[in-house]
């Protein structure tokens, strides 16, 4: 095991605005600046009816960092249409980053119930591979996110980092990488190795933090703080910093039991929970 070194200071926190769900993508950049945040990772929905060019200028005025656009994916489909409609829309996910002025896109890729895991991976596969071309135009990254196995019926058939890697062995493409979000990797026993494999093919794009609560009381909404559960946050973040990664760590929670609390009060709390526990 890697030993961890300490945060000391918030230059590298980058936010995602559903992190703080009940602001506005105009009240969460306010805050986050106040707050001394050095990026901000813009989830599509917060961009919806506005001039996208204009949010992403009014980021860059206050020194935030835009970190990524969430998200693309949701490839496969049990019908051609569906197959067409999921490529369009990621094509407009990059035309959206681009204007905004990410550089990364990041991919929930997709399952559906029903159908064979294996037949996903591959409509996966092949929808990257449609929108590279567009991505290439506009120097756009995508990053795959593998997610919990738990979320292999309807959310994603890439359920780690080692088949998120085949999937990037298959494209390779330089624009074609992973997210590693702790809460979707954390139990995996080749974790380190696959963290080690993903740095060396210059393909480890994204870190993402947060925690998993014991019991977990919702699939979707109860992710925990950091240090609130038992994810070792700050061992994994040495795994991916060994491979020479110096982006930001972006503080991702869906919670139902955050967001229904003073949310000036969360990101403090978020702040703190940086510092200690990632
Ligand atoms: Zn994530």
């Amino acid at each position: 095991m890697m030993s961890p070194t300490s945060l000391t200071d918030h230059s590298k926190l980058c936010v995602h605005t559903i992190t703080t769900k009940p602001w506005s993508v105009e009240e969460s950049m306010d805050k986050y600046t106040e707050a001394g945040i050095g990026g901000i990772t813009v989830w599509r929905q917060w961009l919806e009816g506005r001039d996208i060019a204009k949010v992403g200028d009014q980021l860059r005025d206050r020194n935030l960092e835009i970190v990524s656009l969430c998200r693309g994916g949701f490839f496969p489909s049990k019908t051609e249409p569906g197959l067409k409609e999921a490529i369009e829309d990621n094509k407009l996910a990059i035309r959206e980053a681009a204007e905004l002025g990410a550089p990364l896109i990041v991919l929930v890729c997709g399952a559906v119930p029903g159908q064979p895991l294996e037949e996903s991976r591959k409509q996966i596969a092949d929808g990257i591979a449609a929108v590279l071309p567009l991505a290439e135009e506009h120097n756009i990254k995508l990053a795959i996110e593998p997610l919990h196995p738990m979320y292999a019926d309807d959310r994603s058939a890439i359920n780690t980092m080692a088949s998120a890697n085949e999937v990037c062995d298959q494209l390779n493409h330089p624009l074609a990488g992973i997210a590693a979000d702790v809460y979707h990797i954390w139990w995996d026993p080749d974790l380190e190795e696959q963290i080690r494999i993903t740095g060396e093919k210059d393909r480890l794009f994204a870190f993402h933090i947060c925690d998993w609560m014991t019991p977990t009381a919702d699939l979707l909404n109860d992710r925990g703080l950091m240090g609130e559960g038992c994810i070792d946050i700050p061992g994994i973040r040495a795994m991916v910093e060994a491979t020479g990664f110096d982006g930001f760590n972006e503080v991702e929670v869906f919670s139902d039991r955050w967001w229904s609390q003073d949310q000036d009060t969360f990101l403090k709390a978020i702040k703190e929970a940086y510092l200690k526990h990632s």
